[in-house]
């Protein structure tokens, strides 16, 4: 069938919720996707930071295809194997101890808020606790996720949304400290926001908020979806900042395309919030996600993934800056490690470049205001960004005309 049989018969059954780019991705290799005329594409969106392997990794590929011959679902209400071993391993790699695993982000968004509302419930009985979240976030689209999420063209249609939500400016200290009060219960951001535009915190930031957070016991959560699982040259983002969260939340290269999430805490969180009965799922951490958090834990120690970022991205963010020194509409350059933004300025829409950048054979997304992000695989190697900077120096010499 032509691409774009299969595009219209997409269009009459799934709900109009993306304006998809119009290929048809068909299988992967390494770092690169194949559509189904053959086309092949250098992927540096990575399936928005999931694919932190890349693709066709062999030894991951069998560890999922041997559990599925085994056992892909038993529920919660039994323990296995494979989750139990999963669970040991991020707690360990995270030096959190406690974790639940979930179906996806927003889940993960979901249970780090319930643990911290119940945390407080259980300290005080009160039910009007409040949370400062950020502005420009993204936390996920459920109910509780988007009523921390700082875009209000994503909230407005669904308001009222549940709980007491405010909202301070990113990388600004005083505007957290004038929202804290008695009622605060967690401040919750993410350590590199992503789709906001792809903001670093500023260390004097986290560090702050953390200072706030110890100072009048409140719960420090960071999101950590995005910019976690080694993508920043820290296995989480807050390791590098020397902040520890009470409680994180992770998934995107959890399971590296199983779809899993999680979110993580400290031992007084457990025992403060969440008791049998306050939290549930029927899937998540079944045998099968247990099987593929493992293995994808498992390669990133063995290959020191978080270290390969850390030099790599050295690699990445000068060539972004050269770009940047020879094309005058890109107003900066942003990122920690595979995590980078590039700004445009209003004349040259990001979005037509990435379009472009895909009939090029080159898959780079958007996010915010007019930024180009770059979030590839994380096995990406030196050649790899040589090739995308050729390519978007092709379509960026057509601007300066
Ligand atoms: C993607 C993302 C989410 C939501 O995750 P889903 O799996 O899409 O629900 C939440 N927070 C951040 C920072 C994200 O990047």
């Amino acid at each position: 069938m032509q691409p774009t049989a299969w595009m219209d018969q997409a269009e009459q059954s799934i709900l109009h919720t993306y304006n998809r780019y119009k290929i048809v991705l068909d299988h992967g290799e390494g770092v690169y996707l194949y559509d189904t005329e053959g086309k092949k594409y250098l992927d540096f969106a990575a399936g928005i930071a999931v694919q932190a392997l890349g693709y066709g990794n062999q030894e991951y590929n069998e560890a999922l295809k041997t559990q599925v011959d085994k056992l892909l679902h038993t529920s919660n209400l039994y323990y296995n194997q494979p989750t139990i071993e999963a669970a040991g391993k991020l707690c360990n790699v995270s030096g959190m101890d406690r974790v639940f695993f979930t179906n996806s982000g927003t889940e993960a968004i979901e249970g780090a808020i319930k643990a911290a509302k119940k945390y407080a419930y259980a300290k005080d009985g009160c039910t009007d606790h409040e949370i400062i979240a950020m502005e420009h976030s993204f936390h996920g689209r459920s109910l509780g996720a988007l009523s921390v999420t700082g875009n209000a063209h994503y909230r407005e249609p669904f308001e009222p949304l549940p709980g007491i939500v405010k909202f301070a400016e990113y990388n600004n200290l005083a505007s957290v400290e004038d929202l804290v009060n008695g009622k605060t219960c967690a401040i919750l951001l993410e350590t590199v926001q992503g789709e906001g535009g792809i903001y670093p915190a500023e260390p004097g930031f986290l560090k702050g908020i953390k200072q706030i957070c110890e100072d009048k016991g409140i719960l420090l959560i960071l999101d950590e979806i995005q910019c976690g699982m080694g993508r920043s040259g820290h296995m989480f983002a807050w390791q590098g900042y020397g902040v520890k969260p009470d409680i994180m939340a992770c998934a995107k290269a959890l399971g590296c395309g199983v779809p899993v999430g999680a979110f993580l805490m400290t031992e007084e969180v457990a025992e403060g919030s969440l008791k049998p009965g306050d939290h549930g799922t029927t899937y998540g951490g079944n045998p099968f996600v247990g099987a593929a958090v493992s293995k994808v834990l498992d390669i990133f120690e063995k290959e020191d993934i978080p270290g390969h970022v850390r030099e790599i991205s050295v690699y990445l963010e000068r060539t972004l800056d050269q770009l940047k020194a020879e094309y005058p509409f890109v107003a900066a350059r942003r990122g920690l490690g595979l995590m980078q933004g590039l700004e445009l300025k209003p004349e040259v829409p990001a979005g037509e470049v990435s379009a472009k950048a895909l009939e090029q054979g080159l898959i780079l997304i958007t996010a915010g205001n007019n930024v180009l992000r770059f979030v590839p695989p994380l096995v990406m190697g030196k050649e790899h960004v040589d090739e995308m900077a050729a390519a978007l120096r092709g379509i960026f010499g057509a601007y300066l005309a």
